[in-house]
């Protein structure tokens, strides 16, 4: 497949391609060859705050949330549908501007979207209240489930379309408007999105895109004072920043933040399933994804045999050419993050763990981009930065351990708390571990799959609040309690608490 054509791209406000006020571009580059794939338009204060207008001016007159629920649903639907039809140029765009594998992209993330957006259109059936009753005796008590008005939403650059649309996917479904920014290295596809969006009938104002910098149009949108809730998915120290912006009209916050996967192979696991499911779940997408598998603890009975395998797997991984067939594995995201993987790495060295295999950066012949070997590192030190820091690269940290309740100490020894996984035949032990072990998932004997269905989310440092699944609709739905009086006398038996006197039986 060829280089992608460079072109401008524009935001989409109130259903129109818009350039911004400020009339700055911001170019977007191919990380594997340095190559410009296309322009965005360097937004600004202003820009978020017409998009914030147009987003607030849908939902006030109810054009989308007042919609008949089947024709929401339908637009939804096309909108899947569209995705997959431009699945193969949403994912060349993907790939030109991560410099990731297209296979994963044009295989995974961008069919899975489509996926998550039909469950997010069938949900639009489901968003009901859950209490009717008369609790007091006399008034019938019932819950409606509200949209909460104008969502700010923030994306980061890992998975740039995936994550765009499990933001968007249920702020609208339940009603909401949007004004979502994607990351500033990585908006292309998103800039696709709006068109689609209006192709498959969404109207006009209901989702708007900004694109620009973090600290200038993700800030404006956390701060904005009619933003009702602001939903990032990025870095714990980014999601503190927003947390703190957002007190101002104490909008709702949603984060979805950094994580640092445990991974336990018991003694007792299929170590060949281990060893592939480590390699998968280490470097999927070059590492660069917040569930990968990055702390590795084995039982000291099996750790050579385990590592022998895992090095041989890693060791297969191809990296070369984003756009070949055969690549396994392209660049990080930028040079900026293989000078910081790469510092990981060496400080550990230093430190005196081991580095299995890998530790440096991969040449690609006739690519200049930031290619990295899949590395292993041994260590035995719990405490050490490449077991408790996000690298976010393909780095596999590897520990051993005696006991089952060590090891359950030491997985949730970190501040991070996204995702994690155990190995085990033994469905006992499987259960307690998925029990002890906190995070906000935990996989056995497998690590990354995800369901439209399922929640995604973090405890502790890793965020909180849901992607996906029916549980994401708590974040952007608020509940209202309706009673309504059934006896219609004037003169209630409880109003002498405020005046007069009790009434004589
Ligand atoms: P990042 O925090 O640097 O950026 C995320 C988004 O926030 C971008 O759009 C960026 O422009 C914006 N931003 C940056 N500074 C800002 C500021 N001061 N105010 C407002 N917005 C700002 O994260 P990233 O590097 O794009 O993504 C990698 C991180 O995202 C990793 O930590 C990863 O674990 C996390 N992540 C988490 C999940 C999850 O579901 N928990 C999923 C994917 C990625």
């Amino acid at each position: 497949m060829a280089e992608v054509e460079a072109q401008d791209y524009r935001m989409w406000i109130d259903g129109r391609a818009t350039e911004s006020v400020s009339g700055e571009w911001i170019d977007v580059r191919n990380p594997a060859t340095g190559a410009v794939v296309g322009r965005v338009p360097a937004g600004t204060e202003e820009d978020v705050d017409h998009a914030v207008t147009a987003a607030r001016a849908s939902f006030a007159d109810g054009r989308w949330k007042d919609m008949y629920a089947p024709q929401r649903v339908a637009i939804l639907n096309r909108l899947a549908d569209l995705i997959d039809e431009r699945t193969p140029e949403i994912a060349a765009l993907e790939t030109a501007q991560t410099g990731s594998a297209l296979k994963l992209r044009r295989d995974s993330d961008i069919p899975f979207s489509a996926d998550n957006l039909r469950f997010f259109a069938s949900a639009i059936r489901h968003l009901d209240g859950r209490a009717a009753a008369e609790y007091s005796g006399g008034h019938t008590s019932m819950i409606r489930r509200e949209p909460l008005g104008v969502a700010g939403q923030i994306a980061p650059w890992n998975y740039p379309f995936m994550m765009a649309i499990w933001k968007v996917g249920p702020a609208i479904a339940a009603g909401n408007s949007v004004v979502l920014k994607p990351a500033t290295v990585t908006p292309i596809t998103t800039c696709l999105l709006g068109e689609m969006a209006r192709e498959a009938g969404l109207p006009n104002g209901v989702l708007n895109i900004v694109t620009g910098r973090g600290d200038v149009v993700g800030a404006a949108i956390a701060a904005h004072h009619d933003i009702d809730i602001v939903s990032l998915t990025g870095d714990s120290e980014t999601g503190r920043k927003i947390a703190a912006l957002a007190s101002g009209n104490l909008k709702r916050v949603h984060l979805e933040l950094g994580g640092k996967a445990p991974f336990i192979v018991f003694a007792d696991a299929d170590l060949d399933a281990a060893a592939h499911g480590a390699t998968a779940g280490a470097l999927v997408n070059a590492g660069q994804d917040c569930t990968a598998a990055t702390r590795i603890y084995v039982h000291h009975s099996v750790f050579d045999a385990f590592t022998y395998k895992l090095k041989a797997l890693v060791e297969s991984v191809r990296v070369g050419d984003p756009l070949a067939e055969t690549t396994d594995m392209g660049t990080l995201i930028s040079e900026a993050q293989l000078t910081r993987v790469d510092g990981f790495v060496q400080r550990a060295r230093q430190a005196g763990a081991t580095i299995l295999t890998g530790g440096a950066r991969a040449v690609v012949p006739g690519f200049s981009g930031p290619f990295y070997q899949p590395t292993i590192i041994l260590t035995d030190d719990q405490k050490a930065e490449v077991v408790q820091s996000e690298i976010f690269g393909p780095v596999i940290t590897v520990l051993r351990f005696d006991t089952e309740e060590e090891v359950l100490a030491m997985a949730n020894d970190c501040r991070y708390g996204l995702a994690s996984s155990v190995w085990t035949e033994d469905v006992r032990k499987a259960m307690r571990a998925a029990k002890a072990l906190n995070f906000g998932c935990v996989w056995v004997n497998d690590h990354l799959p995800l369901a439209s269905e399922m929640p995604h989310g973090g405890f502790k440092q890793s965020g909180y609040g849901k992607d996906m699944s029916q549980y994401s609709f708590d974040e952007y739905t608020q509940v209202k309690h309706v009673m309504v009086e059934l006896s219609g006398e004037a003169e209630k038996g409880w109003h002498y608490t405020i005046f007069g006197d009790p009434k004589a039986d």
